[in-house]
């Protein structure tokens, strides 16, 4: 699936959720993240967010590759 890293945190702009075919995106406290199970590896969201918080999952910097769990165990969590 795609990943949402750290430059969405406190920015949350949504331009995302707009674009997401299967509206597997998802608010959370401080940032949005993609529902993994759901994601269909479209791609559609990774132009359109204005801070370039979007990554596919194999594809994130590896300063953020803590964001890959981020955003499987917000969906645990729930
Ligand atoms: Fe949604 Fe496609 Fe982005 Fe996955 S890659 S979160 S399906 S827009």
């Amino acid at each position: 699936p795609y990943i949402i890293a750290e430059p969405c945190v406190d920015v949350k702009d949504k331009a995302c959720i707009e674009e997401c075919p299967v509206d597997c995106i998802y608010e959370g406290g401080r940032m949005l993240y993609i529902q993994p199970d759901e994601c269909v590896d479209c791609g559609a969201c990774e132009p359109v967010c204005p801070v370039e918080a979007i990554f596919y999952e194999d594809d994130t910097p590896d300063q953020w590759s803590g964001y890959i769990n981020a955003n499987v165990d917000f969906f645990d969590e729930l």
